[in-house]
């Protein structure tokens, strides 16, 4: 894959808001590492935290954790993985193994864990180097442009969905029909709930039943807590987009015991009054991304079910193009690098 070759082709971010096409040299993966052969990467709004520089980032950074190639090389002691295997790697870039929370089985909340794009070069890239112990497995079936995606907006919505404590025939509703949520009315639907969707305006009502929604809220129009409480109210409740009154509604419309789940970022605060979590015993929660397993039942489950993220895909080079289309919110819903 790359044999004969001494240099790869990356897209970095080289200072504030700006990405530039470069040439970089291949190194080989250092212990507990492997080498990938980068054949796809999802574009994800995360992305922004290392090009605007959100997050304390050291420039030149290559960013992207939607990445899926094939190993190219492995480290010394990396056992699980083979030469020439697909494998996927999200913004959790692999736990450490040795920390509290790894040692009583939470990987995701690892203290040790980089976050890929961010603490080390991401998949805007032909070539990365990536943690083992953070690797995803893909299926054969799905290819690499459809799997991208899924790495980060599939496995975060998919692990919220799965851990949330609604059953098959509960009401779950999802807000925000974007990159994320378009992909979780799919999940919601194939997992058994009857599912809400909450968009802005009316316009969104047939994409949001295609992608198998039961009912849809256009939340400029109405309020989602009485919608959401004449059918008996939301066992869960994710929030994929809005802070501010939003929440705070859409906490009015859960069933007693109903959850919250923020797994979106908004520079909007969100406001919630004691006593609508009081009376019902109602929660908020957050969640990030999942541990691997829970990415590798990601792909298989939109392997077998056929959920899969709306995607438009551009060619590397473009990636200052991609990246900005996503930023000005005309993505639908998500843009994917290839590399070939
Ligand atoms: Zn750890
Ligand atoms: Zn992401």
């Amino acid at each position: 894959m790359t044999k004969g070759k001494t240099t790869y082709r990356a897209v970095q971010a080289v200072s504030k808001g700006k990405l530039e096409l470069t040439e970089k040299p291949l190194v080989d993966p250092g212990p507990g590492y492997v080498r990938i052969h980068v054949e796809a990467c999802g574009v994800c709004h995360s992305d922004s935290g290392t090009v605007e520089a959100v997050f304390p980032v050291q420039f030149p950074r290559v960013p992207g954790h939607e990445a899926v190639g094939r190993i190219d090389v492995l480290g010394a002691g990396v056992e699980g993985w083979k030469v020439g295997q697909r494998v996927g790697v999200g913004f959790l870039a692999g736990n450490c193994g040795y920390c509290i929370p790894c040692r009583s089985g939470d990987l995701v909340g690892c203290l040790n864990q980089a976050f890929t794009g961010i603490h080390h070069d991401g998949g805007y890239a032909e070539v990365m180097i990536a943690k083992a112990s953070g690797l995803i497995s893909v299926p054969d079936d799905l290819s690499s442009e459809t799997a991208a995606p899924l790495l980060c907006a599939g496995l975060t919505t998919f692990s919220a969905l799965r851990n949330s404590d609604a059953k098959a025939g509960d009401l779950v509703a999802i807000q925000g029909i974007g990159g994320l949520g378009h992909l979780a009315v799919q999940y919601a639907r194939h997992m058994g709930f009857e599912v809400m969707a909450i968009g802005l305006g009316p316009d969104t009502d047939g994409l949001a039943k295609k992608l198998g929604a039961h009912h849809y809220i256009d939340s400029t129009a109405s309020k989602p807590d009485d919608t959401l409480l004449a059918l008996g109210g939301a066992a869960a409740v994710l929030i994929t987009s809005s802070g501010g009154e939003m929440v705070s509604d859409v906490i009015k419309g859960l069933r007693p015991g109903g959850v919250a789940i923020v797994i979106g970022v908004s520079p909007e605060p969100v406001k919630f009054l004691g006593q609508d979590l009081l009376f019902g015993a109602r929660k908020i929660h957050g969640t990030l991304t999942g541990n691997p397993a829970t990415g590798d039942a990601t792909l298989k489950f939109s392997s077998l079910s056929g959920a899969k993220a709306m995607i438009e895909t551009m060619p590397l080079e473009r990636a200052p193009e991609a990246y900005a289309k996503m930023m000005a919110g005309k993505a639908r819903f998500r843009m994917v690098l290839t590399m070939q």
